[in-house]
């Protein structure tokens, strides 16, 4: 059989072409024959185009039915897709571009000039538009091309997409993804998360990221459901669609800004069975006050670019706040220590993991990816976290964000939630900066509700407050109160921006 990921996700498409797919803000609808007959003509242009199996085209649009068509098209024509955060300037453009060599590119209007200039210097043979409207050259060109076209056969070793990650931690990775990687975590997840017969999904996130593009749109695909398919997140158009859907999927952003909603409550949330979370850790007291004001209790799961997801809170049974849940079916995760021996239950070491949904290796970087493999495969996370007794996953932070005092390791998240449990405090993040004495100084970003509580918080004070309960290593040296943290359009915290910011060394 065609291993094709496109293969597997149209045997499931419904068999009445007219059903809905994506459902737009404007009340359009695009069926799943629409899907069907749209990425058949874009593929078969890009085929006219001759570009070849294993070829990449690079996207940076905004999010459009007509954008996932294309992400459907350039995998149905065998071609490797390579979507691009449309925040992306020159610099980090140019990059990309020299770096994956694509043979087209689809780029907005608005970058015109600059993509013919970077597309003739990096080599890239084509360059076509596409609008937020869903306008532009690569509409015009297609428009008049066959609406059959017989998917390209591939095995599932064979690309299917180069996905850069968030560059939270340094410069962006190019991870490969195989057609076999990307199905089987999308059959892993709609039967895990119990995709079933009815279901609407809110889709709000953007759909250059591993989240919205395989996580939420292929769990719908794979259902042949439909999905709200909104431009981008916005607490009050979530209000008005969240009671016509089922599923909802989410970074912990989204949901700290519905909270933030009075009218946000059990009556919005009437029709919904799921609410998906992850990208970045949920704090647990949005956990908490979402349980508490809508009865719902939000399902975390752990993944990555480089593979997918690798954990998740059960379906049925208990889902723990603060955890991640469990390795899921066909993913083995194993913590080690130093020494590259397992930990015991709640100490915290390396996350590894292996199966089927782990990427084959960072495009163009070799060396990278034997460095980032153990030699019995498993892939090292840069995450470090803990089993409980009962086998839920706990995210401790990354082994970058590690901050080592004294030669003594403190890990970020315990800090972080003694001082986010304080009166007055929205949130922090915790960092190492470099000392003179202990080689890093441990440091508290701390954002402050603005009310008198918030008002009345000091650095003493906060020093204070927690000295009793910790370790005297672990007690934040200096404290900096700040209105936000800066965060990437994933809703992660960038520490490596604190870092650079309050390093004292840095004038
Ligand atoms: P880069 O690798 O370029 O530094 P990145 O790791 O942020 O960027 P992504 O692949 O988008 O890029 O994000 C994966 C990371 O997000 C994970 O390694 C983990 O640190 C974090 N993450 C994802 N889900 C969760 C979660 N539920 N709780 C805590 N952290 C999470
Ligand atoms: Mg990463």
């Amino acid at each position: 059989m065609n291993q094709n990921l496109y293969s597997l996700l149209s045997a499931h498409f419904p068999k009445n072409p007219a059903a809905a797919c994506m459902i737009l803000p404007d009340g359009r609808v695009w069926t799943y024959g629409d899907i069907q007959r749209a990425s058949a003509r874009m593929a078969n242009l890009i085929v006219g185009r001759g570009l070849k199996p294993g070829d990449r085209v690079a996207a940076q649009v905004e999010k459009t039915p007509e954008a996932l068509v294309l992400y459907l098209a350039a995998i149905r024509a065998g071609m490797v897709f390579l979507p691009l955060n449309p925040a992306y300037q020159r610099h980090e453009l140019e990059y990309f571009l020299g770096d994956a060599k694509p043979g087209l590119f689809v780029c907005r209007p608005q970058m015109r000039t600059l993509a013919a200039e970077l597309a003739a210097k990096a080599g890239v043979p084509h360059v076509l538009e596409l609008d937020d409207t869903g306008r532009g050259s690569l509409i015009d060109a297609a428009t008049p091309q066959s609406d059959i076209f017989s998917t390209v056969a591939r095995t599932t070793g064979d690309l299917a997409a180069i996905l850069y990650t968030s560059g939270t931690t340094g410069r962006s990775k190019g991870a490969m993804l195989t057609h076999g990687n990307l199905a089987h975590n999308a059959r892993t997840l709609h039967a895990y998360w119990h995709f079933q017969s009815g279901d609407v999904l809110l889709h709000m996130l953007p759909t250059f990221h591993v989240h919205g593009l395989f996580v939420a749109c292929h769990c719908v695909l794979l259902n042949g459901s439909a999905m709200f398919f909104e431009p981008k997140f916005d607490a009050a158009r979530a209000m008005q669609l969240l009671p016509q859907s089922t599923v909802f999927m989410g970074v912990p952003t989204y949901y700290v800004r519905l909270l933030l909603d009075p009218a946000f409550g059990r009556d919005t949330c009437r029709n919904i069975r799921l609410f998906v979370s992850g990208s970045a850790p949920l704090l647990k007291e949005t956990f908490d006050e979402f349980r508490q004001r809508t009865g719902h209790t939000i399902l975390e799961r752990y993944g990555m670019t480089e593979g997918g997801m690798f954990t998740s809170n059960p379906y049925e049974g208990e889902r723990r706040g603060g955890t991640v849940g469990f390795p899921l079916p066909g993913t083995s995760l194993q913590i080690v220590g130093a020494g590259g021996t397992a930990t015991k239950p709640g100490v915290v070491g390396n996350i590894q993991v292996k199966g089927d949904n782990v990427f084959v290796g960072y495009w163009g970087m070799p060396e990278k990816t034997r460095e980032e493999f153990t030699a019995e495969g498993f892939f090292k996370t840069g995450d470090m976290g803990s089993f409980d007794a009962d086998g839920y996953v706990t995210i401790s932070g990354r082994s970058k964000d590690l901050v080592i005092t004294g030669g003594l390791n403190v890990y970020p998240k315990e800090i972080e939630e003694l001082i986010d449990a304080m009166p007055g405090v929205v949130e922090s993040a915790v960092i190492g900066l470099p000392h003179p004495d202990f080689g890093e100084a441990v440091t508290a970003v701390v954002v402050r509700q603005k009310n008198a509580e918030g008002r009345a918080l000091t650095e003493s004070g906060i020093i204070g407050a927690i000295k009793d309960k910790l370790a005297n290593f672990k007690v934040p040296k200096w404290v900096y109160l700040v209105d936000e943290l800066p965060r990437n359009a994933m809703g992660k915290v960038q520490k490596n921006i604190l870092r650079k910011n309050y390093s004292p060394m840095t004038p």
